[in-house]
C-alpha cells in the first residue's frame, strides 16, 4: 500500500506536526489503496506562515517571470500525466481511459489557458485617455487557501493554483481527503518546476480540521473553495470574522431543455453527459426537460441509452462508468433513488442496488426516472450519481420557469434548431453558464454559477480576475 504521509511546506516534503493516519479507499474494491496524514492546526499554521513569508517576493516578481513559472509547471505536468491518471483512477474511481483523457486533460487545458490569458492580461494599464496620470494596477490578493473536491480533482486544482500563482499570490492547497494522491503528485510537479519556496504549499486534512482552520485563519487573505453548498456556507461563516475574500464554486441541478425541433442526437447526448464521471459533476444536466410532443419518444430513447451504459472497475480500460466515490455517497444515492420511487416518479432504467454481477465496490445502476415533477426530491436535490430525471413541458415560458425554479444556478442546457429561441433562453436562464446544442464552451471561457451554485468564475482571464485586487492610482509618472 502506498504511504504518503508528508506535506509540502516551504519548498520541502515535511513530516506532519499533528498528523492522524487516514486510509484512502479505492471505490472499485472498497480496499485501502494508500495511507496519508490528516494535518492539524500546527501544520496549517506552518503552511500559512510559509506562504506569508513568500508573498512579498512573489508579488514583486514581474508577470513575465510568473508566466514562465507556470509554463514550467505545464511542461512538468505533461511528464506526469500517466501517474496522475493512475492516482485519480484508484482514489476516486474514474475509469483509467477517462482519467487519462478527461481528468488529466482538463488540468492541462486550464494551465494552457492561464498562460495565454496571463500574457494578454492588463496587469498595469492607464485608466483612459481622459486621465493620463491614472493607473490601474492588478496585484495579488495575498495568501490564498485553496480547498478542492474529489470529483474532478486535477481540474479544480489547476483552476485554482494556475490562476493564483500567475497573479502573484502564494497559497496553501488542501485537497479533498478522498483524493489526496493526485494532489501530492501535483505538488511534486510544482517542486520539479523550480517555483520559489513557500509560494505553493500543500497540507492534507479534512473539512473540520485543516479546512476550517484555513477558512478562519487571520493570515489567509482569500479562500477559494469548490465543493458542496453545505461546506460553502460553513466556510463563509468561518471566514466572516477575518473578512477575507471568499470565492465559491458549489453544486448544481442543471436543466436540459429539449424542444421538439432539437437535433436527433439531443436525448442521447443528454443521457451520456449525465452518466459521464458516474454522474459526479456539478454541471451535470440532471433534469432533462422535454417538450410534450417529443416526450414519449425521448423517454424510450433515454431508457435504451442508459441500459447500454456499462459499469466496471476503474482500473479496466474501456468506456464504462466507474463506481461512485465512497460509501456515504453510495448510500445517499440509494436513498434518493428510493425517494424517487416513493414520490411517484416512473423508473424506466436502473434502480436501487448494485448492478448485476457486483457484490462489492460502490457501483450504482445507471438510472432514469420519467414523469418527474419539479417538486420531487430527485428534481430538487443534487444527487451526484448516475441518475437522470425526465420532466415534461408544454410551452417555452413554462420550461424557463421550471428550469429556474431551483436553488442552484450553475449550467443550463438548451437543444433547439431555432436560433432566436436559443438567444432568448440564454438570456432568461438564471445560471452562470448556458450550453446549447451540445457545443462545448470555448477554451478559457469562465466557469461558475449564481445563487446556491456560488459566486466565483474560474478559467482563463476571468479566473485570473478572481485572484487579483484592483488598485487605482493617481499622479502616476512614466518610469
Ligand atoms: P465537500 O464540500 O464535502 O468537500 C469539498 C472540500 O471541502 C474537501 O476538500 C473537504 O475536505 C472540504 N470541506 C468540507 N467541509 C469543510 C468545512 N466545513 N470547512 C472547510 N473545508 C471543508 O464536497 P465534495 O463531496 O468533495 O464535492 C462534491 C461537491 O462539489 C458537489 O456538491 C459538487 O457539485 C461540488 N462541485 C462544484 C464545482 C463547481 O465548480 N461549481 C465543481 C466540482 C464539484
Amino acid at each position: 500500500m502506498i504511504e504518503k504521509k508528508q506535506f509540502y511546506i516551504d519548498g520541502a516534503w515535511v513530516d506532519a506536526r499533528q498528523g492522524t493516519d487516514h486510509h484512502v479507499i479505492d471505490p472499485s474494491t472498497e480496499e485501502p489503496c494508500a495511507v496519508i496524514s490528516l494535518g492539524g492546526a500546527a501544520d496549517t499554521d506552518a503552511a500559512v506562515a510559509a506562504a506569508k513569508a513568500a508573498l512579498p517576493g512573489w508579488m514583486a516578481t514581474p508577470p513575465e517571470e510568473r508566466i514562465a513559472a507556470l509554463e514550467r509547471i505545464y511542461a512538468a505536468y505533461k511528464t506526469r500525466a500517466e501517474d496522475l491518471a493512475a492516482a485519480m483512477s484508484s482514489e476516486m474511481g474514474a475509469p483509467i481511459d477517462m482519467a487519462k483523457s478527461q481528468q488529466v486533460g482538463a488540468g492541462l487545458g486550464h494551465l494552457k489557458n492561464f498562460i495565454r490569458a496571463a500574457k494578454d492580461f492588463a496587469w498595469e494599464a492607464p485608466l483612459g485617455e481622459h486621465a493620463p496620470n491614472d493607473r490601474i494596477i492588478h496585484e495579488a490578493v495575498g495568501v490564498c487557501a485553496l480547498i478542492t473536491p474529489w470529483n474532478w480533482p486535477m481540474n479544480q486544482i489547476t483552476l485554482k493554483v494556475g490562476a493564483a500563482l500567475v497573479a502573484g499570490n502564494t497559497m496553501v492547497l488542501k485537497p479533498s481527503e478522498e483524493s489526496p494522491l493526485d494532489a501530492m503528485i501535483f505538488a511534486e510537479i510544482v517542486d520539479a518546476a523550480d517555483i520559489p519556496k513557500g509560494v505553493f504549499n500543500l497540507v492534507n486534512g479534512d473539512g473540520a480540521g485543516v479546512g476550517s482552520q484555513l477558512s478562519a485563519h487571520a493570515d489567509v487573505d482569500m479562500v477559494s473553495f469548490t465543493g458542496s453548498t453545505r461546506a460553502g456556507k460553513l466556510i463563509s461563516k468561518a471566514a466572516a470574522d477575518t473578512l477575507k475574500r471568499v470565492h465559491l464554486e458549489l453544486g448544481g441541478k442543471g436543466a436540459n431543455l429539449i424542444f421538439a425541433d432539437a437535433d436527433e442526437k439531443a436525448v442521447k447526448r443528454g443521457v451520456l453527459h449525465m452518466m459521464n464521471n458516474t454522474g459526479q459533476s456539478c454541471n451535470a444536466p440532471s433534469r432533462m426537460m422535454v417538450e410534450a410532443s417529443r416526450y414519449d419518444a425521448a423517454v424510450e430513447e433515454a431508457q435504451a441509452v442508459a441500459e447500454k451504459v456499462t459499469v466496471g472497475p476503474a482500473s479496466e480500460e474501456g468506456r464504462h462508468i466507474g463506481p461512485v466515490v465512497n460509501a456515504t455517497q453510495w448510500g445517499k444515492i440509494q436513498d434518493l433513488i428510493q425517494k424517487g420511487i416513493d414520490e411517484g416518479a416512473r423508473l424506466v432504467a436502473g434502480g436501487p442496488g448494485r448492478p448485476e454481477g457486483f457484490n462489492k465496490g460502490f457501483y450504482v445502476r445507471p438510472t432514469v426516472f420519467a414523469d418527474v415533477t419539479n417538486d420531487m426530491t430527485i428534481a430538487r436535490e443534487e444527487i451526484f450519481g448516475p441518475v437522470l430525471s425526465i420532466l415534461k413541458f408544454e410551452t417555452e415560458e413554462e420550461a424557463v420557469a421550471v428550469a429556474n425554479d431551483t436553488a442552484y444556478g450553475l449550467t443550463n442546457y438548451v437543444q433547439s434548431q431555432d436560433g432566436a429561441r436559443r438567444a432568448r433562453l440564454a438570456r432568461q436562464l438564471r445560471s452562470g453558464m448556458v450550453e446549447m446544442n451540445g457545443e462545448s464552451r470555448g477554451a478559457g471561457a469562465p466557469f461558475g454559477g449564481m445563487k446556491a451554485s456560488g459566486n466565483g468564475r474560474e478559467g482563463g482571464s476571468w479566473g485570473i480576475h478572481d485572484f487579483v485586487e484592483v488598485k487605482s492610482v493617481s499622479g502616476w509618472a512614466a518610469e
